[in-house]
């Protein structure tokens, strides 16, 4: 692959640096609206969620920590399967903390309704789950989500975090792939 201009391999931008900022910064009134105060831990998954929790730790007023969990879910290419593996765990401990999972995109929720009943299993006060982006078209499972970005069409989308093979994950906006790129 050729180490041409980024743009030229977008097709092109879903949402903007600004709009992105402005929704996050949405997000982060919310949450601290609802906790009302308490610590929240933050859990971050590796590694699309990097660009969200930087962005909606710092728009946040509450008292936050942070830790970060990697995981993989097994499954063909784009595919997700539901199982899934734990490459990095927490270092914090679970007990009667308030967890936010903090994630990048939920497209069959397979991974996170996994991951959600993983943490709830550690004895946590409450478990809620926050994502900057959604397929609704795609879910398999129910998971109740309660602070969604963005609801987006079964696109795939890279930037922001999200990846194509690894690339794209430092583009401060949100966008679609030019077909060449991966046809
Ligand atoms: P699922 O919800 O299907 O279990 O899997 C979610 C994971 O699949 C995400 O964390 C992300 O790594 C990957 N994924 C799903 N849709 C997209 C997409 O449109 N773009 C990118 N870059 N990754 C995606
Ligand atoms: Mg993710
Ligand atoms: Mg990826």
């Amino acid at each position: 692959m050729d180490s041409q201009d980024v743009q030229s391999d977008l097709k092109h931008v879903l949402y903007t640096k600004e709009q992105i900022q402005t929704r996050v910064a949405e997000l982060a009134a919310q949450i601290d609206a609802d906790y009302e105060g308490r610590d929240v831990l933050l859990v971050g998954v590796l590694k699309g969620a990097v660009m969200i929790m930087a962005d909606l730790s710092r728009a946040l007023h509450s008292h936050v920590t942070m830790d970060w969990m990697a995981v993989s879910s097994y499954g063909s290419g784009t595919q997700s399967s539901g199982v899934v593996r734990i490459l990095k765990d927490l270092e914090t401990d679970l007990m009667g903390k308030h967890v936010l999972i903090v994630e990048d995109i939920i497209d069959s929720g397979l991974t996170l309704s996994w991951l959600k009943a993983n943490l709830i299993s550690r004895g946590p006060a409450s478990v809620e789950i926050c994502t900057l982006l959604r397929k609704p078209a795609a879910a398999k499972v129910e998971i109740d989500v309660k602070y969604v970005g963005y609801e987006i069409p079964s696109e795939f989308v890279v930037g922001y975090g999200l990846d194509f093979a690894e690339r794209y994950r430092n583009l401060d906006f949100i966008g679609t792939l030019a077909p060449h790129i991966y046809e």
